[in-house]
């Protein structure tokens, strides 16, 4: 059974960071088709800072805590929407690992619950207005179908990995009804929404780190 230590959760942390400095251009690009084109450099900005605080601090971090730099790190880093929302996503995550060493699959899946759960209230955003929200959510689902099946905490996370992407694919199709992009609507019409991509590159990076884990 594969545990959440403070170093796996680190290497979920820098991992996701080096896929999105990756895909920075691409972000950006997204956002500017309806939104002011700077989502990629937001992501990249919080990403290397949270992996920077969590690497300063790894001799004495729970999982909890690297949750809670990271969710700082945006807070901190993030002027934009995406910022406050990643920050709460993370922030309700890192309060539900406290004060748990070396959480379970079943725990880790229940704190991306309630970061979730943090970042519909603090966005009071709904399914289908084309955001994060359409990314993530069907993410959360898949890993809690994933889990209740018994799966082992790499599969959990390769099927959220595999939801994600195909929620923020879906995204295309659908009309912004949330943040700076529903002011252009129209021109937004076939492009995936930005925030709902990193949430996607985010969970197949995650998926990665954990499925070379366990072939080790
Ligand atoms: P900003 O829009 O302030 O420039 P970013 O470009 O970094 O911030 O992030 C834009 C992303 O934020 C969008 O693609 C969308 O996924 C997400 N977003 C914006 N508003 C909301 C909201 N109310 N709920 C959920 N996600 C939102
Ligand atoms: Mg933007």
């Amino acid at each position: 059974m594969t545990f959440v230590t403070p170093r796996l959760a680190e290497s979920l942390i820098a991992s996701a960071a080096r896929r999105i400095v990756t895909h920075e251009d691409e972000l950006s690009r997204l956002d500017a088709v309806a939104g002011d084109g700077d989502h990629g450099v937001n992501m990249v900005a919080a990403f290397t800072e949270a992996e920077a605080r969590v690497a300063e601090q790894s001799a004495s971090v729970s999982p909890a805590d690297v949750f809670s730099f990271t969710s700082a790190a945006f807070l901190d880093t993030v002027g934009g929407a995406a910022g406050a929302l990643f920050g709460a996503f993370f922030n309700g995550t890192a309060r539900s690992l406290q004060g748990i060493d070396n959480p379970s699959a079943s725990q880790f899946v229940a704190a991306l619950d309630q970061g979730l759960t943090r970042l519909v209230r603090v966005g009071n955003t709904e399914l289908g207005q084309k955001t994060m929200l359409d990314a993530l959510d069907p993410a959360l689902r898949a890993a809690r179908d994933a889990l209740d099946n018994g799966e082992p905490l790499a599969s959990i996370i390769d099927a959220a990995a595999t939801a994600a992407s195909e929620g923020a694919a879906a995204t295309a199709a659908m009309r912004p009804t949330a943040g700076r992009a529903k002011y252009a609507a129209k021109q937004s019409t076939g492009t995936a929404d930005p925030g709902a991509t990193t949430v996607s590159l985010m969970f197949a990076a995650w998926a990665e780190v954990l499925t070379s884990e366990v072939a080790q």
